[in-house]
């Protein structure tokens, strides 16, 4: 069987947020992203599904939260990301620990992950982050009315690091389905890149510093217990597929590996297709379009309550179960 293209690099990553009005403050003035959408959970519609970005939104750039406050705090081990990386322009550091530490974030020292300055910290409720300085990966739009100078904003998911039971069967998918090749170790992890990433030539060798925005670090753990979802984890990866036909030739390869990936699911924003990868991180693939400014003027998103056309005609129970969230959330500032 012909291989299918691999993947173009992280798209999204999903993860699950405690109080909302409290993860709002954290990601819009303390990261300084853009909130490029606020809607709610399609499979749980009084939750909501927030979603910040660049400037623009653009796929790459997008951490999104389900925010189920009254949750249990997730459990770390095997099958769960461990800490989601965020690029940051080179030498952005010192003006990030700073700055974290001025908002009263505790950050651990900087230190160099294969060969990247890496800043350590957790959000509000848990979700272990490192900024890591790297060139960007995606293209990159800055948010003219975010706190943080444009010169200094994240630019994009770099990538995560997840402990696994057994590194050989994610090992084998992530390189014969997924596109993925090994490309160092280092303290017990792995560093797994997508082929087509800036900095590998055609043979997928590095040449520097490479892969920002299409990695996956992971650490063999075989005495661990499985973690479990909660507060402060990851709820899933999701993969960028240029389009429709690329995303069924990869749901094929992904069906024929026996990970028995879903139906195409229609996410308005983009097509997603789920699917368990060997290690039990949940992998998602999603459509670069058709993004979000489908039904929001690029101007102004995030700033009212958007629901996808199934859910419009229940707008009024919608808004009236969800939680709010605040003066924060009223008006996107500008610049
Ligand atoms: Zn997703």
């Amino acid at each position: 069987m012909t291989r299918p293209t691999p993947p173009r690099g992280l798209h999204h990553i999903t993860a699950i947020a405690g109080d909302p009005s409290e993860n709002l403050h954290f990601y819009q003035q303390v990261l300084g992203m853009r909130l490029v959408k606020k809607s709610v959970n399609q499979d749980d519609p009084a939750t909501y599904h927030l979603f910040y970005a660049d400037g623009d939104g653009n796929p790459g750039t997008d951490i999104t939260f389900f925010p189920w406050a009254h949750a249990q705090p997730g459990t770390p081990g095997v099958g769960v990301v461990e800490r989601t990386l965020l690029t940051v322009p080179p030498a952005s550091l010192p003006y990030w620990r700073q700055r974290l530490e001025s908002q009263g974030v505790r950050t651990e020292a900087p230190r160099a992950h294969f060969g990247e300055p890496t800043l350590a910290f957790s959000d509000p409720h848990g979700l272990a982050l490192a900024l890591v300085e790297a060139e960007d990966p995606f293209t990159f739009t800055p948010w003219r009315a975010s706190p943080v100078p444009a010169e200094h904003q994240i630019r994009a998911l770099h990538g995560a690091r997840v402990p696994v039971r057994e590194l050989d069967p994610t090992r084998r998918f992530l390189e014969d389905v997924m596109g993925f090749v090994h490309l160092a170790e280092e303290d017990g992890w792995h560093r797994f890149v997508l082929r087509g990433a800036r900095g590998l030539d055609a043979e997928g060798v590095e040449r520097g510093s490479a892969g920002a925005g299409h990695l996956l670090d992971l650490r063999e753990a075989p005495g661990e217990a499985r973690g479990a979802w909660g507060v402060g984890s990851v709820h899933h990866l999701a993969w960028t597929v240029d389009d429709a036909d690329h995303q069924v030739r990869l749901r094929d390869a992904v069906a024929s590996a026996g990970r028995r990936p879903s139906e195409i699911i229609d996410r308005f924003w983009f097509q997603s297709v789920y699917f368990m990868e060997p290690g039990g991180v949940l992998f998602e693939l999603a459509t670069k379009g058709p993004g979000f400014s489908v039904d929001e003027d690029p101007e102004a998103l995030g700033e009212r309550l958007i629901l996808p056309p199934w859910l419009e005609g229940h707008r009024t129970q919608i808004e009236a179960a969800l939680p709010d969230l605040g003066p924060a959330a009223v008006s996107e500032p500008r610049a």
